[in-house]
């Protein structure tokens, strides 16, 4: 429709996962609802939360293709 592809992707650490390194959060370093914002502890690359969601998320579709 529209030419768009529409794909399904497993949102499974999203959110937790770095869009710059690939480096997911894990135990102490998880993320709560209450983080808005962080830095990853590898790369140190600060990140907005739902913006480096939507990166990762667009990244698994591209990896889908
Ligand atoms: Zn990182």
């Amino acid at each position: 429709l529209y030419g768009r592809k529409f794909l399904t992707i497993d949102p499974k650490n999203t959110t937790q996962t770095c869009s710059n390194c690939g480096h997911i959060l894990s135990g102490a370093d998880k993320l709560t609802l209450a983080d808005r914002q962080w830095t990853c502890p590898v790369c140190h690359k600060h990140h907005i939360r739902d913006y480096n969601a939507a990166i990762n998320i667009l990244n698994k579709g591209l990896a889908k293709q």
